[in-house]
């Protein structure tokens, strides 16, 4: 079979189904399949859009759907496996629309997969080694399975240890209804397991979970799993340079020593409760969404919901229909962003374009990947400057009248609501939630009410606030994660008998997100710093953190080393930087209370450079940041 042979199409149905896609791929798909450079002309180059739907490149779409439908004749009927031409720079400076560095195209050719999977290790453990690597993966979400994977292909054995009963991290544990992903599945995948297949751009929760428990049995991680098994204490023995688990699994307490350890647990696994006085006191059920409570039949119940985030702003809609009552309790109003077809199925036409098209998925990927990178830092950096309240810069109020205009729209017949959702904040203090009506809608809803005065209690019958008392019979906390205790249960001692938890003391700092002095081959991934308010996705942090989690082990196994510790220097100069970055950001000079910022109030949980940054940062290892450790009983066989 060849390239459109089996479905041939009429011009206005090319159209149609183009439209479905994004140009800007498709034209460059159809260069570099073609070898044929008509397609990058400029002239034609279709506008790709940011947040305010600016164009930020190029000129024509009409001229760039003619391209199009030109080039799909011309590739209809050939070889589906042939492509005309190597993926230069030109290629990937026509996908960005802006002449580029050598950083930038290194990161769009592994986002493109061209070659695939750029990230594997390109060495091999050797058997051999005194070092004798093994590591110890903490969490089976995302970050331990990409960890696995990466090991494996070193060849450095592992084992994953994970407290729940299966795959998938926070994919696992949130299983609230309408929980679904606010990154479009292109980019939130692995690089090197990519899909075409995903029912919606916005994936529901089954399927990321459903995922990730497929990459994980494709690649043998469920071989080196142990599910139930809870790490309670690790402590680093400098003597022999190991790290010593305490560990609760299925039969009970046990032992286990690894050379190196790995959080993979991420940041937003324990719930935070508010503590509301009287909170005990309440007569029925009150779960957090990240602890949902499948057998509470919430129809037909006065259910208050407290919190207006991420998950409130995906559970609200989804159960408003079926309970008596829905009142909500909002701190502050969130922003979003109008994205119309967020819970809609993947169009006919993408799916058209990725099974007809050879590479467009590819192509496809980086562009979303580039589009949502650093392209939107304008509108959230500070302009030291500007004094206006509500905003941090020209192109942030720019940012706030334009989503604000689109809140007046959808309330323009409640003012009395829409008084209430218009944040006092500027844009981008906190992450923008996905906004295709439903929220408006839900909120329109004659049985459910916004209530935005402060909580004071919490009693038997439901919550008293300063200005009434609502009674309920379900209380659902969507208030959100104890982010900056990361590993924050686990008992954690590094050199000197120093515990991890008096080190970070609520503000957790580590190198790049990966190391922290004192606690020797130990290793984080979505670690301090990488979590991502605007650009980008987890996935792409993960995989760059992973990739200097290898690189340092490579150095441990090509020089018999014992361990590898981050130096406090490093570390130091490594938080002035974030920390000066941090507060260039809307996020940053913000004063509301977010889960980004640890005890110290300094942002402890976000990245605030680009995401160049971090993959630039991230690509080797960096031995003059590190001081190499060898174990005592190796100097012994030195010395004699
Ligand atoms: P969140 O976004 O931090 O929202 C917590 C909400 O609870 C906020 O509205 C907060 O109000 C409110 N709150 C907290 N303490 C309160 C108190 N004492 N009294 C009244 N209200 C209180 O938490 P989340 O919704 O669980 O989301 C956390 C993160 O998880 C997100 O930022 C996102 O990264 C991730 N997430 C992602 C998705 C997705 O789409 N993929 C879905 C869910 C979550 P204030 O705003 O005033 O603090």
């Amino acid at each position: 079979m060849s390239v459109l042979d089996n479905e041939p199409l009429m011009e206005s149905e090319l159209a149609e189904f183009i439209g479905h896609g994004e140009l800007v791929p498709l034209l460059a798909a159809l260069a570099h399949l073609t070898g044929d450079r008509r397609y990058l002309d400029l002239e034609c180059r279709p506008r790709s859009v940011t947040v305010l739907g600016r164009p930020i490149a190029g000129a024509s779409d009409d001229a760039a759907l003619e391209l199009a439908i030109s080039g799909l004749k011309a590739i209809s009927g050939s070889d589906p496996d042939f492509v005309g031409s190597t993926v230069d720079r030109e290629l990937i400076e026509y996908l960005v629309g802006e002449p580029i560095d050598d950083g930038t195209e290194d990161m769009l050719r592994y986002q493109l997969g061209m070659p695939h999977d750029q990230g594997a290790p390109r060495w091999q453990a050797s058997t051999s080694s005194d070092a004798g690597l093994s590591v110890a993966i903490i969490g089976a979400g995302m970050s331990g399975i990409l960890m696995a994977r990466r090991l494996d292909q070193a060849g450095i054995p592992y084992t994953v240890f994970e407290r729940n009963a299966d795959f998938g991290g926070v994919w696992y544990e949130n299983t609230y209804p309408g929980c679904r992903v606010d990154t479009t599945n292109y980019i939130y995948s692995y690089s090197f397991a990519t899909r075409e297949n995903w029912t919606h751009d916005f994936s529901l929760q089954q399927a990321v979970r459903g995922y990730l428990h497929e990459v994980a049995t494709e690649y043998g991680v469920d071989r080196n799993v142990r599910f139930g098994t809870e790490l309670l204490a690790a402590t680093y023995n400098e003597a022999s340079c190991t790290w010593q688990l305490k560990l609760n699994g299925p039969d009970g307490p046990y032992d286990a020593e690894f050379s190196a350890m790995v959080s993979a647990v991420g940041q937003l696994n324990q719930p935070k409760i508010p503590d509301v006085p009287g909170l005990g006191s309440f007569a029925g059920p009150a779960f957090h969404t990240a602890r949902w409570e499948q057998d509470v039949d919430l129809a037909g119940k006065r259910v208050a919901v407290i919190g207006t985030g991420a998950s409130a702003y995906q559970v609200i809609p989804a159960i408003a229909d079926r309970v008596e009552s829905l009142t909500i309790f909002q701190r502050s109003a969130p922003w979003m962003e109008w994205t119309p077809a967020y819970t809609d199925e993947v169009k006919p036409g993408l799916r058209w374009l990725f099974e007809n098209v050879p590479t467009y998925s590819q192509w496809y990927r980086a562009y979303q990947f580039w589009i949502t990178a650093d392209a939107r830092r304008p509108y959230y950096t500070v302009d030291p400057n500007w004094d206006q309240p509500g905003s941090v810069s020209a192109e942030n109020e720019e940012l706030r009248q334009h989503l604000v205009s689109g809140l007046e729209r959808q309330y323009q017949d409640r003012p009395d609501l829409l008084e209430q959702v218009i944040p006092s904040y500027a844009p981008y203090s906190k992450r923008l939630l996905r906004d295709n009506g439903q929220w408006a809608k839900t909120l329109h809803q004659p049985n459910v009410r916004l209530v935005s005065d402060h909580i004071e209690a919490i009693d038997e019958q439901g919550i008293r606030t300063s200005a009434e008392h609502v009674d309920v019979d379900v209380i659902i906390f969507a208030t959100g994660f104890r982010a900056s205790e990361i590993l924050g249960p686990v008992d954690v001692t590094g050199t000197n008998g120093r515990k991890l938890r008096d080190e970070w003391a609520g503000d957790p700092k580590a190198y790049m997100g990966v190391a922290v002095p004192g606690f020797p081959n130990m290793f984080c991934l979505y670690g301090p710093n990488t979590n991502v308010v605007v650009s980008s996705s987890l996935f792409f942090f993960a995989e760059s953190a992973a990739n200097l989690v290898v690189s340092a082990l490579e150095h441990l196994d090509k020089t018999g080393a014992g361990a590898v510790e981050c130096t406090r220097e490093a570390l130091d100069q490594f938080v002035a930087e974030i920390d000066e970055a941090s507060e260039l950001t809307s996020w940053g000079a913000s004063n509301e209370s977010t889960w980004y910022k640890g005890a110290s109030g300094r942002v402890s949980q976000n990245w605030p450079l680009r995401v160049l940054d971090y993959w630039s940062g991230t690509r080797e290892f960096p031995l003059e940041k590190f001081q190499v450790l060898r174990p005592a009983v190796r100097d012994l066989e030195v010395a004699r």
